[in-house]
């Protein structure tokens, strides 16, 4: 059984989490402040822990430095709880090494999608770092099981006949056009309705499926450029993001080849998204992919860029075409003062570097208008459009939708 320790010292939340928790099949153990919550990670050895960032005495902070720095609880996930008020904060919490972050106020499906999300990418480090992964034992909830059995099936027997892709629109902020579009994967299970990409890719990462999942993705993506250029819609760049193990087979590089020559396609009209992850589990070999990527004449974008590794000091050094700013920095920007200083000095730096800069998640005016201000390239967000299946994609370029600012 998962276990997860809880540091909370506001006694609604801590039980509210307890309650979430456990009534998901998670063991629990709770800590009311840093000094038992430091010494219960000690003698626990959790799973996974979770901690508010302010608390009396030791606060988050002091707690994680004290657990990274013991080889014992190093390497536990470790996930912030953040007040809305400190949301400024999570930088700091992220570049001591915390896993992820949470705001308060968040929702059962945040907390889950998180808590999910971590446990599963821990597996695929111990596989990872294991001689024998086979026999490491599985320690996953019953739901990643049926999650599990469910996406095994789909890949394996059914021919990928539950996935879907929807196209979300990427529009030139100054023209008010679309000029590309990302491809995010669906998957509409009869038996347990629709999963979201952030629940079953990470699945598909441990259990490696994802490998093929990709190469599924890549060959629709360019069937799907084919035929919307076929159509007259030529000027369309399509992006596919592109998960750690897809990007290190060996065979990436032939089998794009052959993709663009059995569609017929010119390889400027496809790009590659990668986050930060993907490129700093091997910077050198990444760099090396990459270039080859590039010099197939495709494009690369880094994704979610801003949450990960703050890797700044890489990117003058890395071949990207494309800087994909991470939607937490969009949300709420025009009233942030931070974080519309940090998406300015990226956007400068980006452009520095000659590289396009596309905000992610825009979804109100303001936060339009201030990317505009900041001459940011492209915007992507539900303010324009969600992502749509490839039919409803077509209609809404057919019907010649521009952004208007
Ligand atoms: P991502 O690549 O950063 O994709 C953007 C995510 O933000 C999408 O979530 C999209 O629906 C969502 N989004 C777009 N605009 C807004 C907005 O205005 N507000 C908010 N709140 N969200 C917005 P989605 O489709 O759930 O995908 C989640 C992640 O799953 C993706 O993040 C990507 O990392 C991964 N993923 C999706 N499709 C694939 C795939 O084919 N292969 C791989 N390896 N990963 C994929
Ligand atoms: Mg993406
Ligand atoms: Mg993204």
């Amino acid at each position: 059984m998962i276990k997860i320790l809880v540091i909370e010292d506001e006694e609604s939340v801590r039980e509210n989490l307890l309650d979430l928790l456990e009534a998901e099949d998670f063991k629990t153990i709770a800590a009311a402040n840093g000094r038992t919550g430091v010494d219960l990670a000690f003698a626990e050895a959790p799973d996974l822990i979770l901690c508010d960032m302010m608390m009396p005495e030791i606060d988050g902070y002091g707690v994680l430095t004290a657990l990274r720095q013991d080889p014992l609880t190093a390497t536990i996930p470790f996930i912030f709880l953040t007040a809305k008020s400190a949301k400024s904060d999570f930088r700091q919490g992220m570049d001591m090494g915390a896993d992820d972050y949470l705001t308060k106020p968040f929702t059962r499906a945040e907390l889950l999608g998180a808590i999910m999300n971590r446990l599963e990418r821990q597996a695929t480090l111990k596989k990872y770092l294991s001689s024998s992964p086979k026999i490491i034992p599985k320690t996953v909830s019953p739901k990643i099981q049926l999650l599990e059995m469910n996406l095994q099936r789909v890949v394996k027997q059914k021919q990928f006949q539950e996935f879907e892709l929807h196209y979300q629109p990427i529009v030139d902020i100054a023209s008010g056009q679309i000029i590309a579009a990302e491809s995010l994967l669906r998957w509409q299970s009869p038996e347990l309705g629709l999963v979201t990409p952030t629940e079953f890719i990470p699945i598909a990462e441990s259990t490696g499926l994802i490998v093929a999942i990709d190469q599924w993705v890549l060959e629709n993506v360019c069937q799907q450029i084919k035929i919307w250029h076929d159509v007259g819609i030529a000027y369309l760049t399509m992006t596919v993001n592109l998960s750690l193990m897809e990007f290190h087979q060996p065979d990436l590089l032939p089998k794009i080849n052959e993709l663009l020559g059995r569609n017929n396609l010119e390889p400027q009209y496809l790009e590659i998204e990668l986050t930060e992850s993907v490129i700093m589990q091997d910077i050198n070999g990444a760099i090396a992919t990459m270039n080859q990527l590039q010099s197939l004449g495709l494009k690369i974008a880094i994704d979610d860029f801003g949450t990960g590794y703050s890797s700044l000091i890489y990117l003058k050094n890395l071949p990207i075409n494309t800087l994909k700013i991470d939607r937490y920095f969009i949300h709420n920007i025009a009233a942030d003062h931070q974080k519309s200083a940090i998406t300015k000095a990226l956007i400068e730096m980006a452009h520095n570097l000659n590289m396009r800069v596309i905000a992610e998640g825009v979804e109100t005016d303001e936060e339009l208008h201030l990317l505009r201000d900041y001459h940011c390239d492209a915007m992507q967000g539900f303010l324009f459009s969600r992502p749509l299946p490839a039919a409803e994609f077509e209609n809404f370029l057919w019907s010649n939708r521009h952004l208007y600012i």
